[in-house]
């Protein structure tokens, strides 16, 4: 999603420092050699009263944090920390469910990744939220910019929408709707975030999203079956690709 994105691309050059909270070596071990082989600096705490000290003592880049601590439950790791900081947080958990995926993401994560999984799905997730953290600082997307990702073009300043160079019509609901998904590209949001930021605080109907979504996706994706631009997390919400 634009230039300045790419550019932090690698992350080497940069000695990104990443946090993870884990109270087992194996995974602690692992992830070390992942995140060490791409440049990244790794710290580590084994508890949660550790993990929320050594994240205000040492302000790392990103948190990636286990729910199942010996101390205390990740969760509430999870709302310590947002109550001072804004730092990408990635839960890294086992057999989490929909509901638990969704009060980590209520809670403030910007994303999870449940175990066992892959060095290439866990980098991109560390990249993905570096970036969108890296946008947010430069404003990017957030004043109303440029959004692109492969062949959807999205104006929000001339409020225009193209995808593989033909124009798209949406209605304001749907306009607003597709922004919001553009503006957190390639984080989940809930069902419930995206009522709520749309409809009003005291919305709560998921069938008219369902149906608004089904609207959009009609218009914007190429093959309905398979699609490229607005993923679905199921039973928690919806994910906009970015450019990975
Ligand atoms: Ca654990």
């Amino acid at each position: 999603m634009g230039l300045a994105g790419a550019a932090r691309e690698g992350g080497a050059a940069l000695k990104h420092k990443i946090l993870m909270i884990e109270d087992e070596m194996v995974i602690v071990h692992f992830l070390k050699s992942i995140v060490s082989a791409e440049g990244y600096q790794f710290i580590y705490a084994t508890t949660g009263r550790e993990g929320v000290s050594l994240a205000a003592s040492h302000i790392p880049d990103l948190l990636l944090l286990d729910l199942g601590l010996p101390d205390m439950d990740g969760i509430d790791v999870l709302r310590s920390i947002r109550e001072w900081s804004d730092v990408p947080i990635i839960v890294v958990s086992a057999r989490l469910n929909e509901q638990e995926k969704v009060a980590a993401l209520d809670a403030g994560a910007n994303d999870y990744v449940t175990k066992p999984f892959g060095n290439r799905e866990l980098l991109a997730r560390i990249r993905s939220s570096l970036r969108q953290r890296a946008q947010k600082k430069d404003m990017g997307a957030q004043a109303g910019g440029l959004f692109r990702v492969r062949d959807l073009h999205l104006d929000c300043v001339r409020r225009t929408l193209s995808v593989a160079g033909r124009p798209v019509k949406l209605t304001p609901i749907e306009y607003r709707i597709l922004v919001l998904l553009a503006q957190n590209a390639g984080r989940v949001l809930t069902h419930d975030y995206i009522i709520k930021s749309i409809w009003g605080p005291y919305a709560s109907d998921s069938q008219v999203l369902r149906v608004n979504m089904a609207n959009i996706r009609r218009k914007i994706e190429p093959d309905h079956a398979d699609p490229q631009y607005i993923l679905t997390e199921v039973g928690v919400g919806y994910r906009m690709a970015d450019e990975e």
